[in-house]
């Protein structure tokens, strides 16, 4: 009667390869956090220019990784760079 309700095989490749992922978005988290960055300086253009798009916006935190804290600490660093005529504004 039931013979639609397969029961799925236990893959072990699959399985490995999930938990390779797992373990894999453990390493990838927050730059700053993996660095233990306190602050972040508005004078470090080279991390700074890695958190910008061409146009010189500020990426979201899906493009660039950072956690919320990481991710306030870099606005605040990159508006005080603007200020300072060290990054560009955009729009
Ligand atoms: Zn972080």
């Amino acid at each position: 009667m039931a013979f639609f309700f397969k029961k799925k095989k236990f893959d072990k490749a699959k399985a490995a390869e999930r938990k390779k992922r797992a373990k894999l978005r453990e390493v990838t988290k927050c730059r700053f956090c993996r660095e233990k960055a306190d602050e972040i300086d508005y004078k470090d253009l080279v991390s700074l220019q890695r958190l910008v798009t061409g146009q010189g916006k500020h990426l979201s935190r899906k493009r660039s990784g950072n956690c919320a804290r990481h991710q306030r600490l870099s606005m605040a660093a990159l508006k005080h760079a603007r200020y300072m005529a060290l990054m560009p504004f955009c729009g």
